[in-house]
Protein backbone atom coordinates (compact mmCIF):
# COMPACT_ATOMS: atom_id res chain seq x y z
CA UNK A 1 0.00 0.00 0.00
CA UNK A 2 1.37 3.70 -0.97
CA UNK A 3 1.38 6.51 1.49
CA UNK A 4 -0.82 9.28 0.18
CA UNK A 5 0.18 12.85 1.23
CA UNK A 6 -2.65 12.79 3.37
CA UNK A 7 -1.63 10.07 5.27
CA UNK A 8 1.88 11.45 5.85
CA UNK A 9 0.36 14.14 7.28
CA UNK A 10 -1.01 12.20 10.13
CA UNK A 11 2.19 10.61 10.81
CA UNK A 12 4.11 12.71 13.55
CA UNK A 13 6.09 12.78 16.69
CA UNK A 14 2.89 12.77 18.76
CA UNK A 15 1.50 9.83 16.95
CA UNK A 16 4.42 8.05 17.17
CA UNK A 17 4.72 7.91 20.29
CA UNK A 18 1.22 6.53 20.86
CA UNK A 19 2.38 3.50 19.45
CA UNK A 20 3.27 0.12 21.17
CA UNK A 21 6.29 -1.30 20.23
CA UNK A 22 5.10 -4.17 18.17
CA UNK A 23 3.19 -1.65 16.11
CA UNK A 24 5.85 0.68 15.39
CA UNK A 25 8.17 -2.43 14.16
CA UNK A 26 5.38 -2.54 11.40
CA UNK A 27 5.24 0.89 10.94
CA UNK A 28 8.90 1.73 10.74
CA UNK A 29 9.19 -1.60 7.74
CA UNK A 30 6.21 0.08 5.88
CA UNK A 31 7.80 3.45 6.24
CA UNK A 32 11.00 1.98 4.59
CA UNK A 33 9.45 0.26 1.71
CA UNK A 34 7.98 3.72 0.62
CA UNK A 35 11.29 5.50 1.48
CA UNK A 36 12.96 3.25 -0.81
CA UNK A 37 10.66 3.01 -3.93
CA UNK A 38 10.63 7.00 -3.10
CA UNK A 39 14.13 7.07 -3.41
CA UNK A 40 14.43 4.57 -6.52
CA UNK A 41 11.71 6.78 -8.27
CA UNK A 42 14.17 10.29 -7.10
CA UNK A 43 16.91 8.43 -8.95
CA UNK A 44 15.09 7.51 -12.35
CA UNK A 45 16.53 8.35 -15.79
CA UNK A 46 15.53 7.70 -19.11
CA UNK A 47 18.37 5.67 -19.46
CA UNK A 48 17.69 3.36 -16.31
CA UNK A 49 13.86 2.92 -16.24
CA UNK A 50 11.45 1.58 -17.96
CA UNK A 51 13.32 -1.37 -19.70
CA UNK A 52 16.72 -2.68 -19.68
CA UNK A 53 18.46 -1.56 -23.25
CA UNK A 54 18.02 -5.40 -24.80
CA UNK A 55 14.32 -4.81 -24.78
CA UNK A 56 14.41 -0.93 -26.14
CA UNK A 57 11.27 -0.97 -28.45
CA UNK A 58 11.60 -0.27 -32.12
CA UNK A 59 9.95 3.41 -32.10
CA UNK A 60 12.60 4.42 -29.13
CA UNK A 61 13.80 7.54 -30.70
CA UNK A 62 16.65 9.09 -29.50
CA UNK A 63 15.06 12.11 -27.84
CA UNK A 64 14.24 11.25 -24.78
CA UNK A 65 12.14 14.27 -23.84
CA UNK A 66 8.58 13.91 -24.76
CA UNK A 67 7.44 16.83 -27.26
CA UNK A 68 4.98 19.35 -25.48
CA UNK A 69 1.80 19.74 -27.96
CA UNK A 70 -1.32 21.25 -28.29
CA UNK A 71 -3.22 17.88 -28.00
CA UNK A 72 -1.46 17.23 -24.59
CA UNK A 73 -3.46 17.63 -21.18
CA UNK A 74 -2.04 17.83 -18.04
CA UNK A 75 0.51 15.26 -16.84
CA UNK A 76 -0.47 12.38 -15.27
CA UNK A 77 0.73 13.30 -11.72
CA UNK A 78 -1.28 16.65 -11.48
CA UNK A 79 -4.50 15.03 -13.16
CA UNK A 80 -4.41 12.23 -10.30
CA UNK A 81 -3.65 14.66 -7.35
CA UNK A 82 -7.20 15.89 -8.09
CA UNK A 83 -8.31 12.50 -7.18
CA UNK A 84 -6.71 12.83 -4.12
CA UNK A 85 -7.50 16.10 -2.88
CA UNK A 86 -10.79 17.06 -4.95
CA UNK A 87 -14.85 16.48 -4.98
CA UNK A 88 -16.47 14.80 -7.41
CA UNK A 89 -17.17 18.32 -8.84
CA UNK A 90 -13.53 18.32 -10.03
CA UNK A 91 -12.87 15.34 -12.22
CA UNK A 92 -9.27 14.62 -13.65
CA UNK A 93 -10.36 13.81 -16.89
CA UNK A 94 -12.75 16.29 -17.62
CA UNK A 95 -10.16 19.16 -18.88
CA UNK A 96 -11.03 21.41 -21.93
CA UNK A 97 -10.80 20.01 -24.58
CA UNK A 98 -7.98 21.38 -27.57
CA UNK A 99 -10.37 21.15 -30.11
CA UNK A 100 -13.40 22.69 -28.13
CA UNK A 101 -11.30 26.09 -28.07
CA UNK A 102 -8.97 25.32 -31.27
CA UNK A 103 -8.08 28.91 -32.92
CA UNK A 104 -8.16 28.87 -36.46
CA UNK A 105 -6.01 27.54 -38.98
CA UNK A 106 -3.28 29.88 -39.58
CA UNK A 107 -3.68 31.91 -36.24
CA UNK A 108 -0.22 30.74 -35.39
CA UNK A 109 -1.00 29.22 -31.91
CA UNK A 110 -1.08 25.83 -31.19
CA UNK A 111 -4.19 24.08 -31.11
CA UNK A 112 -5.53 23.37 -27.62
CA UNK A 113 -5.73 24.72 -23.86
CA UNK A 114 -2.76 27.24 -23.34
CA UNK A 115 -0.77 25.72 -19.96
CA UNK A 116 -2.14 26.69 -16.76
CA UNK A 117 -5.38 27.51 -18.36
CA UNK A 118 -8.97 26.70 -16.72
CA UNK A 119 -10.35 23.05 -17.48
CA UNK A 120 -13.86 22.92 -17.24
CA UNK A 121 -14.98 19.55 -16.49
CA UNK A 122 -18.09 17.64 -17.58
CA UNK A 123 -21.47 19.34 -16.35
CA UNK A 124 -24.19 17.28 -17.19
CA UNK A 125 -25.74 16.37 -14.33
CA UNK A 126 -27.02 12.00 -15.14
CA UNK A 127 -28.90 9.83 -12.43
CA UNK A 128 -26.74 7.30 -10.30
CA UNK A 129 -28.15 3.84 -11.42
CA UNK A 130 -25.71 2.51 -9.09
CA UNK A 131 -23.25 3.11 -6.58
CA UNK A 132 -19.54 1.31 -6.32
CA UNK A 133 -17.82 1.61 -2.80
CA UNK A 134 -13.85 1.48 -2.01
CA UNK A 135 -13.10 0.55 0.94
CA UNK A 136 -8.98 0.73 2.94
CA UNK A 137 -8.54 -2.88 3.83
CA UNK A 138 -5.53 -2.06 6.07
CA UNK A 139 -3.65 0.78 7.30
CA UNK A 140 -1.26 3.02 5.43
CA UNK A 141 0.76 3.49 8.69
CA UNK A 142 1.25 -0.12 10.24
CA UNK A 143 -0.27 -2.44 8.27
CA UNK A 144 -2.93 -3.53 10.67
CA UNK A 145 -6.13 -4.98 9.05
CA UNK A 146 -8.93 -2.30 9.14
CA UNK A 147 -12.66 -3.57 10.64
CA UNK A 148 -14.84 -2.95 7.88
CA UNK A 149 -18.20 -1.99 10.09
CA UNK A 150 -20.46 0.55 9.29
CA UNK A 151 -19.16 2.97 12.22
CA UNK A 152 -15.69 2.88 11.42
CA UNK A 153 -15.82 4.35 7.76
CA UNK A 154 -16.77 7.86 6.20
CA UNK A 155 -17.44 8.34 2.27
CA UNK A 156 -14.66 11.45 1.92
CA UNK A 157 -15.45 11.23 -1.92
CA UNK A 158 -16.78 10.52 -4.84
CA UNK A 159 -17.09 10.22 -8.21
CA UNK A 160 -19.39 9.24 -11.18
CA UNK A 161 -18.99 7.16 -14.21
CA UNK A 162 -21.15 6.49 -16.96
CA UNK A 163 -20.08 3.69 -19.07
CA UNK A 164 -22.17 1.44 -21.93
CA UNK A 165 -23.64 -1.94 -20.24
CA UNK A 166 -22.55 -4.23 -22.83
CA UNK A 167 -25.39 -6.37 -24.23
CA UNK A 168 -26.24 -10.41 -23.80
CA UNK A 169 -26.21 -12.29 -27.01
CA UNK A 170 -29.80 -11.62 -28.63
CA UNK A 171 -30.33 -7.98 -27.19
CA UNK A 172 -30.46 -4.87 -29.16
CA UNK A 173 -29.88 -1.74 -27.83
CA UNK A 174 -27.51 0.64 -26.16
CA UNK A 175 -28.12 0.49 -22.50
CA UNK A 176 -25.75 3.13 -20.05
CA UNK A 177 -25.23 3.18 -16.76
CA UNK A 178 -24.10 5.34 -14.26
CA UNK A 179 -22.06 4.60 -11.28
CA UNK A 180 -21.12 6.73 -8.33
CA UNK A 181 -17.84 5.21 -6.93
CA UNK A 182 -17.42 6.49 -3.30
CA UNK A 183 -13.97 6.29 -1.57
CA UNK A 184 -14.23 5.85 2.19
CA UNK A 185 -11.97 6.55 4.74
CA UNK A 186 -11.37 4.46 7.69
CA UNK A 187 -9.51 5.24 11.60
CA UNK A 188 -6.88 2.23 12.74
CA UNK A 189 -6.90 1.99 16.68
CA UNK A 190 -3.74 3.49 16.27
CA UNK A 191 -5.36 6.23 15.47
CA UNK A 192 -4.37 6.83 12.03
CA UNK A 193 -6.88 7.25 9.24
CA UNK A 194 -6.42 5.48 5.76
CA UNK A 195 -8.26 6.73 3.06
CA UNK A 196 -9.27 4.35 -0.39
CA UNK A 197 -8.11 5.72 -3.09
CA UNK A 198 -8.45 5.64 -6.82
CA UNK A 199 -6.31 3.09 -8.64
CA UNK A 200 -3.69 4.41 -11.28
CA UNK A 201 -0.81 3.81 -13.33
CA UNK A 202 2.40 4.82 -11.92
CA UNK A 203 4.14 7.72 -13.52
CA UNK A 204 6.14 6.73 -16.57
CA UNK A 205 8.53 9.19 -18.09
CA UNK A 206 7.27 8.30 -21.74
CA UNK A 207 3.93 8.96 -21.26
CA UNK A 208 4.16 11.84 -19.20
CA UNK A 209 1.00 13.27 -20.91
CA UNK A 210 -1.39 10.69 -20.41
CA UNK A 211 -2.00 9.27 -17.11
CA UNK A 212 -4.22 6.01 -16.98
CA UNK A 213 -6.25 6.20 -14.12
CA UNK A 214 -9.80 4.98 -12.23
CA UNK A 215 -11.18 8.14 -11.66
CA UNK A 216 -12.88 9.00 -14.91
CA UNK A 217 -15.69 10.10 -16.30
CA UNK A 218 -15.94 7.32 -19.00
CA UNK A 219 -16.60 3.80 -17.91
CA UNK A 220 -14.43 1.30 -19.93
CA UNK A 221 -16.74 0.15 -22.27
CA UNK A 222 -17.24 3.58 -23.36
CA UNK A 223 -13.90 4.66 -23.59
CA UNK A 224 -13.30 1.74 -25.85
CA UNK A 225 -16.31 2.93 -28.17
CA UNK A 226 -14.97 5.83 -28.43
CA UNK A 227 -11.77 5.08 -29.21
CA UNK A 228 -13.47 2.64 -32.29
CA UNK A 229 -15.37 5.60 -33.46
CA UNK A 230 -12.08 7.35 -33.84
CA UNK A 231 -9.96 4.74 -35.12
CA UNK A 232 -12.24 2.12 -36.69
CA UNK A 233 -15.08 4.19 -38.03
CA UNK A 234 -13.04 7.72 -38.66
CA UNK A 235 -14.59 10.32 -36.92
CA UNK A 236 -13.21 13.77 -35.74
CA UNK A 237 -13.51 14.34 -32.51
CA UNK A 238 -16.54 17.15 -33.08
CA UNK A 239 -18.37 14.29 -35.04
CA UNK A 240 -17.76 11.79 -32.09
CA UNK A 241 -19.50 14.61 -29.77
CA UNK A 242 -22.22 15.39 -31.99
CA UNK A 243 -22.90 11.46 -32.29
CA UNK A 244 -22.86 10.69 -28.40
CA UNK A 245 -25.13 14.36 -28.33
CA UNK A 246 -27.34 13.27 -30.59
CA UNK A 247 -28.09 9.94 -30.20
CA UNK A 248 -27.05 9.19 -26.68
CA UNK A 249 -27.77 12.13 -25.21
CA UNK A 250 -24.34 12.42 -23.95
CA UNK A 251 -22.30 15.98 -23.56
CA UNK A 252 -18.32 14.86 -23.87
CA UNK A 253 -15.90 17.48 -24.38
CA UNK A 254 -13.06 16.96 -27.49
CA UNK A 255 -10.67 17.04 -24.31
CA UNK A 256 -12.10 14.43 -22.37
CA UNK A 257 -11.91 12.50 -25.94
CA UNK A 258 -8.44 13.03 -27.08
CA UNK A 259 -7.52 12.24 -23.15
CA UNK A 260 -9.66 8.62 -23.46
CA UNK A 261 -7.97 7.76 -26.56
CA UNK A 262 -4.31 8.87 -25.55
CA UNK A 263 -4.99 6.86 -22.47
CA UNK A 264 -6.55 3.52 -24.45
CA UNK A 265 -3.39 3.70 -26.61
CA UNK A 266 -1.26 3.44 -23.24
CA UNK A 267 -3.33 0.93 -21.72
CA UNK A 268 -2.40 -0.92 -25.25
CA UNK A 269 1.34 -0.84 -24.31
CA UNK A 270 0.42 -3.74 -21.87
CA UNK A 271 0.09 -6.49 -24.60
CA UNK A 272 2.58 -5.06 -26.91
CA UNK A 273 4.71 -7.52 -26.04
CA UNK A 274 2.32 -10.61 -26.31
CA UNK A 275 1.73 -8.85 -30.11
CA UNK A 276 5.67 -8.53 -30.78
CA UNK A 277 6.20 -12.16 -29.88
CA UNK A 278 3.59 -13.39 -32.03
CA UNK A 279 5.36 -11.43 -35.51
CA UNK A 280 9.12 -12.94 -34.42
CA UNK A 281 7.72 -16.59 -34.12
CA UNK A 282 5.70 -16.10 -37.13
CA UNK A 283 6.72 -18.60 -40.55
CA UNK A 284 5.69 -15.90 -42.46
CA UNK A 285 5.57 -12.01 -42.50
CA UNK A 286 3.81 -9.52 -44.93
CA UNK A 287 5.89 -5.88 -44.31
CA UNK A 288 4.72 -2.98 -46.07
CA UNK A 289 5.31 1.24 -45.23
CA UNK A 290 4.01 4.22 -45.90
CA UNK A 291 4.73 8.20 -45.47
CA UNK A 292 3.11 9.31 -41.76
CA UNK A 293 3.18 13.02 -40.37
CA UNK A 294 4.05 13.79 -37.07
CA UNK A 295 3.46 17.65 -36.70
CA UNK A 296 6.16 18.88 -38.76
CA UNK A 297 7.98 15.66 -38.91
CA UNK A 298 8.03 13.38 -41.79
CA UNK A 299 8.41 9.37 -40.44
CA UNK A 300 6.81 6.14 -41.84
CA UNK A 301 4.15 3.82 -40.86
CA UNK A 302 4.99 0.24 -40.61
CA UNK A 303 3.01 -2.66 -40.84
CA UNK A 304 3.81 -6.11 -40.24
CA UNK A 305 1.22 -8.85 -40.61
CA UNK A 306 1.49 -12.41 -39.77
CA UNK A 307 -1.23 -14.99 -40.27
CA UNK A 308 -2.64 -14.16 -36.44
CA UNK A 309 -1.33 -10.28 -35.48
CA UNK A 310 -0.59 -7.06 -37.45
CA UNK A 311 1.73 -4.59 -36.07
CA UNK A 312 1.97 -1.04 -36.50
CA UNK A 313 4.63 1.07 -35.73
CA UNK A 314 5.60 4.93 -36.59
CA UNK A 315 9.26 5.58 -37.06
CA UNK A 316 11.91 6.45 -39.88
CA UNK A 317 12.22 4.52 -43.17
CA UNK A 318 15.48 2.52 -41.47
CA UNK A 319 16.40 -1.14 -41.17
CA UNK A 320 17.13 -0.27 -37.65
CA UNK A 321 13.48 -0.05 -36.77
CA UNK A 322 13.07 -3.73 -38.40
CA UNK A 323 16.09 -5.23 -36.73
CA UNK A 324 14.92 -3.63 -33.26
CA UNK A 325 11.43 -4.79 -34.01
CA UNK A 326 12.30 -8.54 -34.80
CA UNK A 327 15.72 -8.76 -32.56
CA UNK A 328 17.58 -12.10 -33.48
CA UNK A 329 14.40 -14.31 -32.73
CA UNK A 330 12.49 -14.21 -36.38
CA UNK A 331 13.27 -17.05 -38.54
CA UNK A 332 10.22 -16.86 -40.99
CA UNK A 333 10.36 -15.49 -44.31
CA UNK A 334 9.77 -11.92 -45.22
CA UNK A 335 7.15 -10.51 -47.93
CA UNK A 336 7.80 -7.30 -49.32
CA UNK A 337 8.80 -5.02 -51.91
CA UNK A 338 11.77 -3.73 -53.74
CA UNK A 339 12.38 -1.21 -50.87
CA UNK A 340 16.60 -1.83 -50.51
CA UNK A 341 16.12 -2.45 -46.58
CA UNK A 342 14.57 -5.52 -47.36
CA UNK A 343 17.86 -6.63 -48.68
CA UNK A 344 18.92 -6.91 -45.29
CA UNK A 345 16.88 -10.10 -44.58
CA UNK A 346 18.29 -13.38 -46.72
CA UNK A 347 15.08 -15.51 -46.70
CA UNK A 348 12.59 -13.26 -48.15
CA UNK A 349 9.92 -13.34 -51.33
CA UNK A 350 9.41 -10.44 -53.46
CA UNK A 351 5.60 -9.31 -54.32
CA UNK A 352 4.89 -9.80 -57.49
CA UNK A 353 2.25 -7.60 -57.77
CA UNK A 354 4.54 -4.79 -57.63
CA UNK A 355 6.68 -5.40 -60.69
CA UNK A 356 4.24 -7.03 -62.82
CA UNK A 357 2.35 -3.24 -62.07
CA UNK A 358 5.72 -1.69 -63.20
CA UNK A 359 5.81 -4.12 -66.36
CA UNK A 360 1.89 -3.11 -67.09
CA UNK A 361 3.11 0.71 -67.53
CA UNK A 362 5.74 0.07 -69.80
CA UNK A 363 3.59 -2.04 -71.21
CA UNK A 364 0.85 0.99 -71.62
CA UNK A 365 4.06 3.49 -72.90
CA UNK A 366 3.18 5.64 -75.86
CA UNK A 367 6.53 4.32 -77.25
CA UNK A 368 5.70 1.63 -79.45
CA UNK A 369 9.12 0.14 -78.89
CA UNK A 370 8.64 0.37 -75.14
CA UNK A 371 5.31 -1.13 -75.37
CA UNK A 372 6.09 -4.39 -76.81
CA UNK A 373 8.89 -5.14 -74.46
CA UNK A 374 6.62 -4.28 -71.26
CA UNK A 375 3.82 -6.51 -73.18
CA UNK A 376 6.99 -9.43 -73.44
CA UNK A 377 7.90 -8.92 -69.84
CA UNK A 378 3.86 -9.32 -68.66
CA UNK A 379 3.69 -12.55 -70.91
CA UNK A 380 6.50 -14.16 -69.09
CA UNK A 381 5.01 -13.02 -65.59
CA UNK A 382 1.53 -14.26 -66.85
CA UNK A 383 3.34 -17.74 -68.22
CA UNK A 384 5.05 -18.51 -64.96
CA UNK A 385 2.04 -17.04 -62.32
CA UNK A 386 -0.27 -19.62 -64.16
CA UNK A 387 1.98 -22.36 -63.91
CA UNK A 388 2.64 -21.61 -59.67
CA UNK A 389 -0.96 -21.50 -59.62
CA UNK A 390 -1.57 -25.11 -61.21
CA UNK A 391 0.98 -26.38 -59.01
CA UNK A 392 -0.52 -25.18 -55.99
CA UNK A 393 -3.78 -27.36 -57.20
CA UNK A 394 -1.67 -30.15 -58.20
CA UNK A 395 2.16 -30.83 -57.87
CA UNK A 396 3.65 -31.31 -61.59
CA UNK A 397 6.03 -33.97 -62.01
CA UNK A 398 8.56 -31.71 -63.19
CA UNK A 399 10.30 -28.96 -61.00
CA UNK A 400 8.74 -25.91 -62.04
CA UNK A 401 12.19 -24.20 -62.69
CA UNK A 402 12.93 -27.21 -65.08
CA UNK A 403 9.39 -27.22 -66.67
CA UNK A 404 9.04 -23.59 -67.60
CA UNK A 405 13.75 -23.01 -68.00
CA UNK A 406 12.75 -21.33 -71.30
CA UNK A 407 10.44 -18.47 -70.14
CA UNK A 408 12.41 -18.16 -67.12
CA UNK A 409 15.71 -17.75 -69.46
CA UNK A 410 13.78 -15.01 -72.07
CA UNK A 411 12.97 -13.28 -68.93
CA UNK A 412 16.56 -12.77 -67.76
CA UNK A 413 17.47 -12.48 -71.47
CA UNK A 414 15.22 -9.83 -71.98
CA UNK A 415 16.18 -8.12 -68.78
CA UNK A 416 20.16 -8.45 -70.12
CA UNK A 417 19.49 -6.53 -73.16
CA UNK A 418 17.46 -3.71 -71.87
CA UNK A 419 19.30 -2.78 -68.39
CA UNK A 420 21.39 -0.10 -70.47
CA UNK A 421 18.10 1.07 -72.39
CA UNK A 422 17.91 4.74 -72.83
CA UNK A 423 14.58 4.62 -71.80
CA UNK A 424 14.38 5.26 -67.75
CA UNK A 425 11.65 2.97 -66.86
CA UNK A 426 12.93 0.62 -68.82
CA UNK A 427 15.98 0.58 -67.82
CA UNK A 428 15.19 0.53 -63.69
CA UNK A 429 12.61 -2.54 -64.46
CA UNK A 430 15.34 -4.63 -65.91
CA UNK A 431 17.76 -3.74 -63.34
CA UNK A 432 15.83 -4.29 -60.45
CA UNK A 433 14.63 -7.63 -62.07
CA UNK A 434 18.28 -9.10 -62.39
CA UNK A 435 19.36 -6.76 -58.87
CA UNK A 436 17.23 -9.32 -56.82
CA UNK A 437 16.75 -12.17 -59.65
CA UNK A 438 17.31 -15.27 -57.18
CA UNK A 439 14.64 -13.58 -54.89
CA UNK A 440 11.88 -13.09 -57.36
CA UNK A 441 12.30 -16.65 -58.59
CA UNK A 442 11.88 -18.08 -55.55
CA UNK A 443 8.23 -18.91 -55.93
CA UNK A 444 9.24 -20.82 -59.22
CA UNK A 445 11.19 -23.16 -56.69
CA UNK A 446 8.39 -22.97 -53.70
CA UNK A 447 5.17 -22.20 -55.43
CA UNK A 448 3.28 -22.74 -52.56
CA UNK A 449 4.53 -19.35 -50.95
CA UNK A 450 2.33 -16.42 -51.05
CA UNK A 451 2.75 -14.82 -54.64
CA UNK A 452 1.39 -10.98 -53.89
CA UNK A 453 2.42 -8.77 -50.60
CA UNK A 454 -1.68 -7.64 -50.91
CA UNK A 455 -2.30 -8.37 -46.87
CA UNK A 456 0.51 -5.52 -46.01
CA UNK A 457 -0.78 -3.15 -48.42
CA UNK A 458 -4.62 -3.71 -47.32
CA UNK A 459 -3.68 -3.62 -43.62
CA UNK A 460 -2.59 -0.22 -44.40
CA UNK A 461 -5.34 1.32 -46.58
CA UNK A 462 -7.94 1.91 -43.95
CA UNK A 463 -4.81 4.07 -42.47
CA UNK A 464 -3.95 5.55 -45.30
CA UNK A 465 -7.57 7.19 -45.16
CA UNK A 466 -7.38 7.96 -41.90
CA UNK A 467 -3.71 10.29 -42.67
CA UNK A 468 -6.27 11.76 -45.02
CA UNK A 469 -8.54 12.67 -42.49
CA UNK A 470 -6.42 13.67 -39.38
CA UNK A 471 -2.88 14.95 -41.49
CA UNK A 472 -1.34 12.51 -39.32
CA UNK A 473 -1.07 13.15 -35.48
CA UNK A 474 0.90 15.81 -33.45
CA UNK A 475 3.05 14.62 -30.63
CA UNK A 476 4.65 11.55 -29.88
CA UNK A 477 2.68 10.26 -27.22
CA UNK A 478 -0.14 10.75 -30.05
CA UNK A 479 1.38 8.56 -32.26
CA UNK A 480 2.14 6.03 -29.74
CA UNK A 481 -1.16 5.66 -29.02
CA UNK A 482 -2.57 5.63 -32.61
CA UNK A 483 -0.27 2.83 -33.75
CA UNK A 484 -0.62 0.69 -30.49
CA UNK A 485 -4.77 1.05 -31.02
CA UNK A 486 -3.92 0.07 -34.79
CA UNK A 487 -2.18 -2.92 -34.01
CA UNK A 488 -4.92 -4.11 -31.24
CA UNK A 489 -7.42 -3.05 -33.05
CA UNK A 490 -6.12 -4.96 -36.19
CA UNK A 491 -5.28 -7.86 -34.86
CA UNK A 492 -9.02 -7.97 -32.99
CA UNK A 493 -10.67 -7.97 -36.59
CA UNK A 494 -7.96 -10.58 -37.67
CA UNK A 495 -8.57 -12.94 -34.90
CA UNK A 496 -12.52 -12.55 -35.84
CA UNK A 497 -12.76 -10.78 -32.03
CA UNK A 498 -14.50 -7.89 -31.35
CA UNK A 499 -12.20 -5.10 -30.86
CA UNK A 500 -14.31 -2.49 -28.94
CA UNK A 501 -15.20 -5.64 -25.92
CA UNK A 502 -11.40 -6.60 -26.28
CA UNK A 503 -10.00 -2.87 -25.70
CA UNK A 504 -12.73 -2.25 -22.38
CA UNK A 505 -10.96 -5.19 -20.91
CA UNK A 506 -7.58 -3.54 -22.00
CA UNK A 507 -8.21 -0.06 -20.34
CA UNK A 508 -10.12 -1.83 -17.26
CA UNK A 509 -7.42 -3.67 -16.56
CA UNK A 510 -4.63 -0.94 -16.56
CA UNK A 511 -6.67 1.75 -14.79
CA UNK A 512 -7.03 -0.92 -11.73
CA UNK A 513 -2.99 -1.87 -12.69
CA UNK A 514 -3.86 -5.23 -13.51
CA UNK A 515 -2.00 -7.01 -15.67
CA UNK A 516 -3.60 -6.92 -19.15
CA UNK A 517 -5.85 -9.53 -20.50
CA UNK A 518 -4.49 -12.16 -23.28
CA UNK A 519 -5.19 -11.57 -26.82
CA UNK A 520 -8.10 -13.35 -28.17
CA UNK A 521 -6.92 -16.37 -29.57
CA UNK A 522 -5.97 -16.96 -33.46
CA UNK A 523 -8.95 -18.80 -35.44
CA UNK A 524 -7.74 -21.72 -36.88
CA UNK A 525 -9.54 -20.02 -40.00
CA UNK A 526 -8.19 -16.15 -39.61
CA UNK A 527 -5.07 -17.16 -41.17
CA UNK A 528 -4.67 -14.32 -43.67
CA UNK A 529 -1.65 -15.39 -45.97
ZN1 LIG B 1 -2.56 1.74 12.16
Amino acid sequence: MKLSDYDLKQMDDAWVEGLPADRLRLALRQTLNELKEARDRLNMTPENSSRPPGSMAPWDRSSATPELSGDEVEPAADQCKKADSGGKDDPPDGGAGPAATSPKRGSGKPPGKPPGAQGFGRTQQLPVDDTCPHVPSQCAACAMVLPQTADNMQAWTAWDQVDLVPLADGQTGLKLCCTRHILYQSQCSCGHVTRAMACRAPIDERWLHTGVCEWRLSGPFLAAMIVVLAMRMRLSRARIREFFAEFIGLSLSSGLIDNTIREAGRACEAVEEELVLDIQQAAMLHIDETSWKEKAELLWLWTVVSAGTVYFTIGHRSSELLVNLLEDKFSGVIMSDGYRVYREWTNRLRCWAHLIRKATGLAESVDARVAKIGHQIEAHFDVLMAAIYAARLAPPGDALTVAHDETIANLKYICEQYKDDSHKKLRELARELLLDWHVIMRQIREPHLALTNNIAEQSLRHWVISRLISHGTRSVEGTRAFALLASVIETCRLRCASPWRYLATVIDAARKDDAPPSLPEIQAFASGV
